[in-house]
């Protein structure tokens, strides 16, 4: 078996070669560019050259989760099955950023920060005395579907919402465009990390935000599509949204002038809600691989027209 493994941006392909070599010693390992003829493809945003010069690949394995970049790019051949990643190790993650976030608001961390930078001492009540926040969560997928879970754990009240109905332990669940606005008006924190799709582009546009209620904070971990940003600037300058809290953006790296670097409501990081462990992921990868060699059908096969 003939591996060829691409990155674009980070060069992260000899590292994920050693990875996959340790879970499958057997199978030849190449770095794109090359012209060995290859069975399957691991990369991140292959270009269209690739699938001009490995005509024979059967299948393409997205190394992450989402596959918004590689369908946009529109280079993988019609028919060809394009494979994500499905947690491996990502899911535990993103609920650890999804719980900061809901903390960093309830707990009025922004606030304390900055008292401390003035060497201020004022206790003020934490949000949760008056009413512990409810957490909306948009997306019940691998990813969503933990942090939902986990967020319950830890006491929260939770309410997801997806596009197919789903049932989870202890949590109200919504599906469907129609059921967003009900969604959204029961969500105090909302926790964003869907995939960007035709249908999800700008979901959290003027409407959407007014539907929250007032004071509510705004996690993003899914796209930054998923998001009108003017329309989030907006409510935040008229205090309608009081923060958030954005991992992804429409442009990456965010641009310097964008209002969200210095605006004091918003926490900036830089894509690094869920980061794919090179461990878990070529671990998921080999086993894949050898499950459709076996002819078996293997599950995280992406559907170009849902766009995920
Ligand atoms: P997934 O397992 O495919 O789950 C996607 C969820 O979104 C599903 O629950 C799906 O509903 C729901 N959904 C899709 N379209 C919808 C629509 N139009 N209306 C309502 N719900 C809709 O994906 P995942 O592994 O959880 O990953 C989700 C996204 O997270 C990825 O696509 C990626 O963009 C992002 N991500 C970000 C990072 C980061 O570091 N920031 C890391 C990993 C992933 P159904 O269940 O009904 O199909």
């Amino acid at each position: 078996m003939k591996i060829l493994v691409q990155s674009s941006g980070i060069d992260v392909v000899p590292g994920i070669i050693n990875e996959l070599k340790a879970h499958q010693p057997d199978w030849q390992y190449f770095a794109w560019p090359t012209d060995e003829q290859c069975d399957y493809v691991v990369g991140w945003k292959p270009p269209a050259e690739l699938f001009t010069r490995q005509p024979h690949l059967k299948a393409v394995f997205n190394y992450g989760a989402g596959v918004d970049a590689v369908l946009a790019m529109g280079a993988v051949p019609a028919g060809m099955p394009i494979v994500r990643l499905e947690d491996a190790g990502m899911a535990q993650q993103m609920a650890e950023y999804a719980i900061y976030g809901v903390i960093y608001h309830q707990r009025r961390m922004r606030t304390y920060h900055a008292q401390q930078r003035d060497k201020h001492w004022q206790q003020h009540e934490d949000r949760g005395n008056v009413q512990r926040p409810t957490v909306g969560v948009m997306g019940l997928g691998e990813m969503g579907g933990t942090v939902a879970t986990r967020l319950a754990n830890f006491g929260y009240t939770v309410r997801g919402w997806s596009r197919t109905k789903h049932s989870l332990d202890g949590i109200e669940t919504l599906a469907g465009h129609d059921a967003l606005p009900a969604f959204l008006s029961g969500c105090d924190v909302l926790f964003t990390v869907l995939p960007l799709t035709a249908t999800t582009q700008g979901v959290i546009n003027a409407a959407a935000l007014a539907s929250l209620p007032r004071g509510a904070f705004i996690i993003n971990g899914g796209r930054g599509g998923l998001i009108v940003d003017a329309d989030l600037v907006a409510a935040l300058e008229s205090g309608h949204i009081a923060g958030a809290m954005l991992d992804v953006f429409h442009e990456e790296p965010l641009p310097k002038d964008h209002a969200y670097w210095s605006h004091p409501n918003v926490i900036v990081t830089p894509h690094i809600a869920a980061t794919t462990p090179i461990k878990d992921g070529c671990a998921q990868v080999v086993a894949k691989i050898a499950a459709l060699e076996r002819g078996e059908v293997v599950s995280g096969i992406v559907d170009p027209k849902m766009g995920y």
